[in-house]
This record gives structure tokens, C-alpha cells and sequence, in this order.
């Protein structure tokens, strides 16, 4: 599955609930549930883990489709296959 048939995907899920709790709303969710995922890594449970990244996706996607903004697209424009400032790959910036 490619990030935008997800991004879709849970446009068909969820679109009308995502509009109407807007962008600030859904954007808090994304927040919260980054905390989350920071709370988890701590710990050693990495169902539990794996649980929280697939729920940052899914606000993160939700909030791209309240703004009408292509995950996929977005993504792969600023990373195309190589790193945005230093153009290589992988990276050679320094730390
Ligand atoms: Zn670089």
C-alpha cells in the first residue's frame, strides 16, 4: 500500500468527523498522540509501540486531508531519493 491509498483510505474512514473537528482539533489528537508514541519508546512493549505509530500516521493523515494537502506527494517532493540539503544518499551532513 502506498502512503497516499492510506492517506484515502482513511479519508473514506473518517473525512466528515476529521472536517468537522477541524484543523486545530485534529492537530491537538496528532500532538497527543506524538506524546504517546514518545511514552511508549520508553518502555519495552513494541506491540504497544507499533500501536503508536500507526496512530500519529492516521492523525497525521487526517490532518492532510482536512487540508487537501497529498501525503505521498509532499513527502516525496521534499525527500526525492536524496537528502533535501546536502543532495546526497544516504546523507552526508554533518551532525
Ligand atoms: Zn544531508
Amino acid at each position: 500500500m502506498h502512503i497516499s491509498e492510506f492517506q484515502e483510505m482513511m479519508k473514506q474512514l473518517y473525512f466528515e468527523r476529521d472536517k468537522a473537528r477541524g484543523i486545530n482539533g485534529t492537530l491537538n489528537w496528532l500532538v497527543e498522540e506524538v506524546a504517546e508514541l514518545g511514552e511508549e519508546l520508553k518502555g519495552i512493549n513494541r506491540e504497544a509501540t507499533e500501536k503508536e505509530f500507526a496512530d500519529v500516521i492516521a492523525w497525521l493523515a487526517s490532518l492532510a486531508n482536512i487540508m487537501g494537502i497529498d501525503l505521498e506527494k509532499a513527502a516525496l517532493a521534499k525527500y526525492p531519493n536524496k537528502c533535501p540539503k546536502c543532495q546526497a544518499s544516504p546523507c552526508k551532513c554533518t551532525f
